[in-house]
């Protein structure tokens, strides 16, 4: 039997001396070893503990440990960015020759690993519309080894139904990997609907202050087995520093999502009613498409609100312009309000066709609504609607 990550910190983590509350910050490469003995025993697994930092780190583990608590997983692994997370997790499972099914609209550089690079490993994917799920079985083939989506969608804030992906990943015994990054684990927990695997990047909300770049894969252990001794030998893992404040970060999710949904509930009520915007789209608004879907399987709405504003590219450009108090930024899931316009910026390389494939219309506007007193970015939206 092989140890698991998160049972090697708290052999690892005793009080020290100083009794300090916090966690300390372990920023050693390596640890070092009692005798020959010890070191024959840790190399071979024979003992729990820390050798490497590219392995384990007291702090990753801890990052770790409390990821799989709140996400009910057996175990995980820690990376130095969301991508590291997807990227290994795909190249530690897949081999030559396997077939992935994918939610269309997934994270940009998700799409570009499935499209640009996979394909050079003999790995090929099929997509399947967010609005077609009745569509994702005819694409399974005996090839299909992973069936993986995003729920909420980014920019457009579809949901899509955990407990069905569950289902049909059940029925043909494929690993259903759900990167839930935009709900986070206080919202939504994809295991309990039959999840395999959970991604995250930590760089958005379990951070959630912008400060710095993290990921993780939490779920089965026997995956994450895999995943790990790949990434042990790859080298994408995350920094004990990183480490050290996303664990800190954790500590607040709660607080701050409730507020960042709280917010974003009130912003989509106000744009719901706004004669500049043709529409709103937010899970839990009863005018969402999705929103039973939503209800089922999130605690709060989350913190993006996605809405048309009237007139299109030109509107919608003269929206950005307009903004005060919000930020323009590529990022999303931070203390502050940020909105950005995907027809012009993240997306406008696709054409006009592929960009309605993913729901993104020409005047939609995605808002990752901030910690602000939410009067302040309702006036700052207001005045920049005009
Ligand atoms: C940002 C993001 C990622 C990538 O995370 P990084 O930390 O930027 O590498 C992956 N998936 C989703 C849904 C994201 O929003």
């Amino acid at each position: 039997m092989y140890k698991k990550q998160t049972d090697i910190i708290r052999t690892q983590i005793e009080r020290s001396q100083f009794l300090e509350h916090s966690t300390p910050l372990y920023l050693t490469s390596s640890f070092v070893f009692e005798d020959a003995e010890d070191m024959r025993a840790s190399f071979s697994e024979e003992k729990e503990r820390n050798i490497y930092s590219r392995f384990t780190n007291p702090n990753t583990s801890e990052f770790v440990e409390k990821v799989c608590k709140m996400e009910g997983a057996e175990d995980g692994f820690a990376f130095a960015t969301g991508m590291a997370a997807v990227f290994s997790t795909f190249a530690a499972l897949l081999n030559s020759g396997d077939h992935i099914v994918s939610a269309q609209s997934v994270f940009g550089s998700t799409h570009t690993l499935f499209t640009k690079y996979f394909p050079k490993w003999n790995i090929e994917t099929s997509y399947f519309k967010i609005n077609e799920v009745d569509t994702i079985e005819r694409l399974i083939t005996p090839k299909t080894k992973i069936l993986y989506a995003e729920t909420p969608t980014n920019p457009a804030v579809d949901i899509l139904d955990l407990e069905l992906l569950g289902a049909i990943a059940k029925k043909h015994n494929l690993i259903l990997i759900i990167d839930n990054c935009f709900a986070t684990p206080y919202l939504q927990q994809p295991i309990k609907f039959g999840a395999d695997l959970v991604i995250h990047s930590a760089t958005k909300l379990i951070d959630g202050q912008g400060r710095v770049l993290g990921g993780a894969t939490v779920g089965r252990a026997d995956l994450i087995r895999e995943i790990y001794l790949f990434s042990r030998n790859t080298g994408p893992a995350l920094s004990p520093f990183n480490a050290w404040v996303l664990s800190k970060s954790l500590e607040t999710l709660a607080v701050r999502v409730d507020r960042h949904c709280e917010n974003a509930l009130r912003i989509a009520q106000f744009l719901e009613n706004h004669d500049k915007v043709n529409w709103v789209k937010y899970p839990f608004l009863k005018s969402h498409p999705q929103y039973e879907i939503a209800k089922k399987q999130m605690k709060l709405g989350g913190s993006i609100v996605a809405f048309e504003i009237k007139g299109g590219i030109t509107n919608g450009r003269r929206f950005l312009d307009a903004i005060k108090l919000c930020s323009l930024s590529a990022n999303l899931g931070d203390t502050r309000t940020i909105v950005t316009h995907p027809a012009s910026t993240t997306h406008s390389k696709l054409s006009e066709e592929d960009r309605l494939e993913v729901n993104i219309t020409d005047g939609l506007v995605r808002i990752s609504v901030g910690l602000e007193d939410v009067e302040d970015i309702l006036n700052d939206l207001d005045q920049a609607l005009l």
